[in-house]
């Protein structure tokens, strides 16, 4: 039963006590909010009362006071919107409860569910993983909320279980508090909800210091007196000449936080009495007070009192970037004493207080709730990732966040956070764990599913590399990673491949020599290989190990060389060949691996060069034509291969006729695309299938996977059609897999 059917939200009566909350919060709803659906409101807090109905707290609680005093803090300290209240009261329906989150759209609307969602979702990233990497995480935080709402609601989530910690076993309350501590507090400072900040440090100090906190406090205690009696008189006769002059305003003495006087005697080695000792006092003007009023009294303060002028400062001409304003002077009493002093309006307070969420609404209280909303969470992103360099503020130099858009986040299967370049890949995250994982990366786990190597990662991914036995390194993944590690371990591998084809190439010259009996030095092969145009030899028997230089042409070129001493610079002999000679032309071409002589050309084997198309990758045994590129090479498409059809329609003066040769002898590059059930273990049976009983090499295997159901694209090396055949039939036996095309 769903739980629309099990509630009946509208016709049900709250009991005395609960009504007694309800009324409690929508009133400080009043306070705090232009607009409200009080209905809608007190719907949330009949499903969150009733949902969490008969489930406790650690403290022995019901459940449901948490939820309620979450929203009281939203509606308090945050007070953005009604909806931020609504999403608070239903916060833990849709991990704890049987509240679906549809349940929710259907009563409460879009935005409260993506808020819960998000909520929920980002509940479940910090379950698992290690939150050491506290800047990180919040960058993820920050990319993950699709609403800013979802962290607001966060904070006070956090807040709430910070407030009520004492209950929980003391190895627990270290790891929130610390966790508290190194990520929530920061991220509200970000935000400039510092009294939320404040009280996140100082119940994560007491949890994890009770001695050193309960000290200050002590401390703090009883000093209260006689600081009081001291801002009063202090305050005395500037207090009458602001009253005379029709000022209203507040007088507020407050002591930093507990956790800041710690920090300060800490870093300042100082005891507690001189940490203390300098203190402010702030003046805050109330409404309709101006900036220019600030001044006013600024200049009442100096009638009074000595200012320190390399004390003074301005922030209400020049904001800080999190756009607090206020006057900031330090005076000298009479007696010595050096007083800080803040003199802003209650806007301004209330900014520097509430941050962001203060800031919005006066900003944009005229205009209406969602698009104003929208605004906001723009100018909040805005903020984050654009702290102006030459701000000297904490808030900027706390984190810079600038750089968060172009990296992402995600967790290796222990839960461990990578930071990653935007756009990389499977293939960059094997790469960053080791080198070897990224030589043999075969597929990807993304999120519990396979995913290709080569798609885009996400925030928040967590991705598991599934690797083969074997080198699978593919240097077509050059163009797939954006990491420098990635990069230049396939650049490396691509290099050593040349080299080994390079060196295959050597053999088969050096074979070829010795046939005919030639001595040669290094020297002379060098002379010989800048006849041909080559840089080095090195180079010249990449293309002989390519198959695309015959060493048979190098050959007669170096005896030639030996017999007259000198090099021709005519390149453009055409000495005939004796049958001999084509036949062991193609008996050496084959033997190199991959593109040997394997094409008759009209009927003949020649010393053209050609390559194969990739586009369609034709092996022997397809029927296959030749187009003659502008360069004079051979292309080798597939009959019927699309682009061969369109070649044949619009260039046939170019098709020439090729055949395949008999006992070819070299492998060939063929692609499979398999379709069946996205199942566990699919990947490890293909690839076992092939490795195992058919001992055939896989190149490379891209897999997808949607709604169930699995698609593998494989390239594989093979001798032909015959043997591919082969490799079709033995892979429609594997479970699950219910089609099979050659690609
Ligand atoms: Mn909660």
């Amino acid at each position: 039963m769903s739980t629309i059917e099990k509630y009946d939200l509208e016709g049900y009566q709250l009991e005395k006590a609960q009504a007694e909350d309800l009324k409690q919060l929508l009133k400080i709803c009043r306070q705090n909010m232009d607009e409200l659906d009080e209905e809608l409101v007190t719907k949330a807090f009949k499903l969150c009362y009733l949902s969490h109905l008969g489930i406790t707290r650690a403290s022995g609680e019901p459940y449901y006071y948490h939820p309620i005093e979450v929203a009281k803090i939203v509606a308090q300290e945050i007070n953005i919107d009604d909806v931020s209240v609504i999403a608070a009261l239903l916060h833990d329906t849709v991990e704890d409860t049987d509240v679906e989150l549809e349940d929710i759209e259907y009563w409460f609307g879009k935005e409260v569910k993506v808020i819960i969602d998000g909520v929920t979702k980002i509940a479940g990233v910090f379950k698992s993983r290690d939150s050491k990497q506290a800047e990180a995480f919040m960058k993820l935080l920050l990319n993950m909320a699709e609403d800013i709402r979802v962290i607001l609601v966060k904070f006070a989530d956090r807040l709430h279980n910070m407030r009520t910690i004492q209950h929980l076993r003391r190895e627990k309350q270290i790891q929130i508090a610390s966790e508290t501590m190194e990520l929530y507090a920061p991220l509200a400072h970000r935000f400039g909800l510092f009294n939320i900040k404040n009280e996140l440090e100082d119940l994560s100090f007491k949890a994890i210091d009770p001695t050193s906190f309960k000290f200050i406090a002590r401390k703090l205690r009883e000093k209260k007196e006689a600081r009081e009696t001291f801002i009063d008189e202090f305050m005395m006769p500037v207090g009458r000449q602001l009253r005379q002059q029709h000022f209203n305003f507040e007088i507020k003495g407050r002591p930093k936080h507990i956790y800041s006087i710690y920090r300060k005697m800490q870093r300042q080695q100082k005891p507690f009495e001189e940490i203390y000792d300098l203190f402010a006092i702030r003046i805050i003007l109330e409404e309709p007070h101006t900036k220019e009023d600030c001044w006013r009294v600024y200049s009442i303060f100096t009638d009074w009192y000595t200012p320190i002028p390399e004390r003074f400062r301005d922030f209400i001409s020049v904001p800080k970037t999190n756009g607090y304003q206020s006057l900031h002077t330090t005076v000298i009493t009479n007696r010595g004493k050096k007083v800080e002093i803040q003199i802003r309006t209650r806007r301004m307070d209330d900014i520097a207080e509430k941050g962001l969420a203060a800031h919005w609404k006066y900003k944009e209280g005229e205009k209406s709730g969602s698009e104003s909303l929208d605004r906001f969470v723009n100018w909040v992103r805005d903020v984050l990732d654009n702290p102006r360099p030459d701000s000297t503020t904490d808030f900027v130099k706390d984190f810079q966040l600038n750089l968060y858009q172009d990296e992402i986040y995600v967790f290796t299967p222990n839960g461990e956070l990578k930071t990653l370049p935007k756009h990389a890949t499977p293939i960059d995250f094997a790469f960053e764990i080791h080198s070897e994982i990224g030589e043999r990366a075969m597929a990807a786990n993304v999120n519990g599913k396979m995913a290709p190597l080569r798609q885009k990662l996400r925030n928040g991914d967590q991705v598991e590399i599934i690797t083969g036995k074997q080198i699978n390194l593919n240097p077509d993944w050059i163009d797939d990673v954006v990491t420098h590690k990635a990069k230049s371990r396939i650049r490396q591998f691509i290099k050593q491949k040349q080299r080994k084809v390079a060196d295959d190439g050597r053999d088969l010259w050096l074979k070829r020599a010795e046939r005919g009996k030639l001595e040669i030095t290094d020297q002379e092969l060098t002379k010989i290989a800048k006849r041909f145009k080559y840089e080095t030899t090195q180079s010249m028997f990449y293309d002989v190990g390519l198959g695309s230089l015959d060493p048979n042409v190098i050959f007669r070129e170096a005896k030639k060389f030996k017999s007259t001493g000198r090099i021709e610079d005519d390149s453009t002999e055409t000495s005939s060949k004796s049958e001999e000679e084509i036949q062991e032309n193609y008996i050496n071409a084959a033997r190199s691996v991959g593109d040997g002589k394997a094409v008759i050309l009209n009927g003949e084997i020649t010393d053209v060069r050609y390559t194969y198309a990739n586009c369609c990758n034709p092996i022997p045994g397809d029927n296959v034509i030749g187009f003659i590129s502008r360069d004079g090479d051979i292309k080798i498409h597939r009959a019927m291969c699309n682009n061969a059809q369109h070649l044949i329609k619009t260039e046939s003066d170019r098709i020439v006729d090729v055949q395949w040769a008999r006992n070819i002898d070299g492998k060939f590059l063929g692609a499979l695309r398999v379709i069946g059930e996205d199942r566990v273990g699919m990947i490890n049976d293909i690839t076992d299938v092939l490795s195992k009983s058919l001992t055939t090499n896989m190149k490379s295997i891209n897999v997808t996977s949607n709604e169930g159901m699995f698609e593998g694209i494989i390239t594989l090396y093979v001798d032909g059609i015959k043997h591919l055949n082969r490799i079709i039939k033995r892979l429609e036996r594997v479970q699950g897999v219910k089609s099979i095309i050659r690609y």
